[in-house]
């Protein structure tokens, strides 16, 4: 066997490990994962790091010189060396994360280089390479992923926009227009980045939970979901509501198919990608409403004519594994750049 990467998604209960062939094989087809540890703070976690990955190559047989690089993958925020917020985070509550480089601890306890990306960046790379195979560095992407916040990123050429200070592809905090998109009295939707009206204050669990879910049911007084105890419980279940068709639920979730299209609209005069890919709860879901809020997404996306006629919309292949393999196509490129 030549060289292999392995990929590390670092996740807030687990670690998905993979590893990828200097031609571009998975050697994996599932998640392989243990605890991450990340509540106990950064000693336990690295170790719990070095742990999936001796974990990978035993269950690989790959011998360790055959490794390259280890492309890792956290979610944010950090900045694009992989330092942990200085204002702490959901996934990274214990003090002695603020301000940590867990990139560079990783690259220290293992000795082999690492390659750093969030996990949305990662998880953008991963869906751009599945879908343009050998031409992934002749086209642009844009990735939306729809969870507790939205992530994603930009792909360029076939690899991460990161900007100058590591913060490219933050699509969640872009502004959006919101005229046609709210109703005459609902309340510019807040998100917890500060911003009123971006895309994340709509399109995700939490803007369901603060300010579409409190909103619609104002609107519809005799809903079952008024009796739920706290809105973070009500917004995990309105998909399971529009599944069975609920009005309610089904204009929440037009309205996060509304904001989508309008963040692609702003990509699409922005950097004209060639492909923008939808991912997350909202697409993991019944095909009827995947369908359905596939089409309104796409309706609510304005390209062009010129645009529309070479674009694609497609969905993120492979979610729960895409962190672990975009993370290693990332080391992968950078141990084909030092090879030329
Ligand atoms: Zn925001």
């Amino acid at each position: 066997m030549d060289w292999v990467v392995v990929g590390l998604d670092n996740g807030g209960t687990a670690n998905n490990a993979t590893v990828l062939t200097a031609d571009g094989r998975f050697l994996v087809d599932r998640l392989v994962e243990l605890p991450s540890m990340v509540r106990e703070g950064p000693v336990v976690a690295v170790d719990a790091l070095a742990e999936a990955y001796i974990n990978i190559l035993a269950v690989t047989g790959v011998a360790p010189e055959a490794v390259r690089a280890v492309g890792l993958d956290t979610p944010g925020p950090a900045g694009a060396t992989g330092i942990i917020s200085a204002k702490g985070s959901t996934n990274f509550a214990h003090p002695d994360w603020r301000g940590f480089d867990i990139r560079g601890a990783l690259e220290d306890r293992l000795g082999i280089p690492v390659v750093y990306n969030n996990d949305g960046n990662a998880a953008a790379l991963y869906a751009h390479h599945v879908h343009f195979g050998a031409e992934a560095d002749r086209w642009s992407s844009v990735s939306a992923i729809v969870g507790t916040g939205l992530g994603g990123g930009v792909v360029e050429s076939g690899e991460v926009v990161r900007g100058a200070a590591g913060m490219a592809g933050e699509l969640g905090h872009v502004h959006i227009p919101t005229h046609d998109l709210l109703e005459p009295d609902q309340p510019v939707p807040e998100c917890n980045c500060g911003f009123a009206g971006d895309a994340e204050s709509v399109a995700s669990l939490t803007g369901i939970e603060k300010n579409l879910l409190p909103y619609w049911l104002t609107r519809y007084p005799d809903h079952e979901l008024n009796a739920v105890p706290t809105m973070r419980d009500g917004a995990k279940l309105v998909r399971s509501y529009a599944e069975r068709g609920d009005e309610m639920a089904l204009r929440i979730f037009g309205q996060q198919a509304r904001a989508l299209g309008r963040l692609f609209t702003i990509a699409a005069n922005f950097t004209d990608p060639a492909a923008y890919f939808l991912g997350g709860g909202v697409v993991e879901t019944t095909p009827e409403l995947r369908a359905w809020f596939l089409a309104e997404v796409r309706e609510n996306t304005l390209l062009r004519a010129e645009q529309a006629a070479t674009a694609t919309l497609a969905l993120v292949p492979e979610l729960d594994m895409a962190g672990a393999r975009g993370a290693a196509i990332a080391a992968r490129t950078l141990v084909g750049a030092t090879l030329r």
